[in-house]
């Protein structure tokens, strides 16, 4: 840890050392979801009374950890994940990174970490991927994922507020989230264990989020349970409300029982949603269009399996920055399986018409293939 001098994230001292071993690059196709990284990290210390270091982007390296330290006893960590990719004229692209950056400093906030200017991280961190920027693949469907994270560094085994922290980014080039085009996924409605819950913590990016939900998803695998599901719905509350799937948020499609066409997901407003940025692109996309109606509300597995039995159910997704859109094909729930219709005229499609329209809108702009304020030019 550095101790720092300056009151705040100071871009314009940022320093560079550049490695003296740069990697090898694999071929895209070879890609794992995060085993790869790049030649270089970004790092930002902070030290009570003594303030942030200089910027600094440095070679990839290890930390050194006091056993102590305060991170590992009481999950004082939150992180983001976002995506940077190469346009046709190789220009490399942001997608609303101000929504990452914001969204991480209000989890540090909820870890009781100090905040740090918005604007100023944002800027070290367009630096990073300026430096990085060979590193981003040059096929559609593929990019270089980028990882803000956050923790405290003090050692100590007071439950107390860390008097110290780092703050560092790190990339990795990353292939499409399906690698043999997208499937459909078959979810395990999930009634005992839940992941978030109202005066929780799930409405931000903190590691101890994650952890505990390794497990119901390895049971969920299970290949009793009908050969075995992919990822776990979240439900939650006595009404068994329909919250998340995986690590993505959920969205229906379906004819409302006003018979009305309508696309909803659940609000944000309990704090048991994680607010996704492709969550709130989607809802923003579809409002533009303005051809069918768009809610944000609490909807249960009631409603759901209600829907389904009158074939009122049109398709059903999961939304986040991995895969954009995850198409669902099945639930599970109490021991029986229910069909999800994707695409009528389609029996064999993986992926529903409107879902398919929201992952072509939001890839084109990511791609830069159309002018739009959510793609940031680094
Ligand atoms: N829900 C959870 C629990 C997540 O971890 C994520 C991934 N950040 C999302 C939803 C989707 O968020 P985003 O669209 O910002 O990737």
């Amino acid at each position: 840890i550095e101790k720092g001098t300056e009151s705040d994230i100071n871009p314009s001292k940022l320093k560079f050392i550049k490695t003296k071993n740069p990697k090898k690059k694999s071929k895209p196709e070879d890609l794992v979801f995060g085993a790869t990284y790049t030649d270089h990290m970004l790092e930002i210390d902070w030290v009570r009374n003594s303030g942030f270091s200089v910027p600094r982007i440095v070679p990839f390296h290890d930390f050194v950890m006091p056993p102590g330290c305060c991170t590992i006893h009481y999950a004082l960590t939150c992180f983001e994940g976002l995506k940077a990719y190469r346009d046709k004229n190789n220009d490399i692209r942001l997608f609303r990174p101000d929504r990452n950056v914001d969204r991480l400093l209000g989890s540090t906030k909820r870890l009781s970490l100090p905040g740090f200017n918005k604007e100023a991280l944002l800027e070290a961190m367009m630096r990073y991927v300026d430096i990085e920027r060979s590193w981003v693949p040059n096929k559609r469907g593929y990019s270089l994922y980028l990882r803000p994270t956050v923790f405290g560094t003090e050692a100590t085994l007071g439950v107390k507020e860390p008097s110290s922290m780092k703050i560092f980014v790190i990339a990795s080039p990353v292939g499409p989230y399906y690698k043999h085009g997208f499937k459909a996924v078959r979810l395990l409605a999930e009634d005992k264990y839940c992941r978030a819950w109202e005066g929780g913590t799930g409405n931000f990016k903190l590691g101890s989020n994650y952890g505990p939900t390794i497990l119901p998803q390895k049971l969920a695998h299970d290949p009793k349970i009908f050969g075995g599901c992919d990822q776990v719905l979240w439900l939650y509350g006595p009404k068994k409300e329909v919250t998340e799937v995986g690590t993505m948020n959920l969205f229906g499609f379906w004819i409302n029982e006003n018979q009305e066409k309508e696309l909803i997901t659940a609000p944000l407003t309990d704090g048991t949603i994680l607010p996704g940025i492709t969550r709130d692109s989607i809802l923003n996309i579809a409002r533009e269009w303005g051809e069918f109606k768009v809610t944000e509300r609490t909807w249960t597995m009631e409603e759901l399996l209600k829907a389904q039995q009158e074939k009122r159910i049109l398709e059903v997704f999961g939304s986040g920055t991995a895969a954009i859109v995850s198409p669902v094909k099945e639930i599970v729930y109490q021991d029986q399986l229910y069909e999800i219709p994707r695409n009528p005229s389609d029996p064999k499609a993986e992926m529903g018409p409107i879902t398919k329209r929201l992952l072509d809108r939001i890839q084109s702009i990511q791609y830069g293939e159309v002018q739009h304020p959510w793609s940031q030019v680094v």
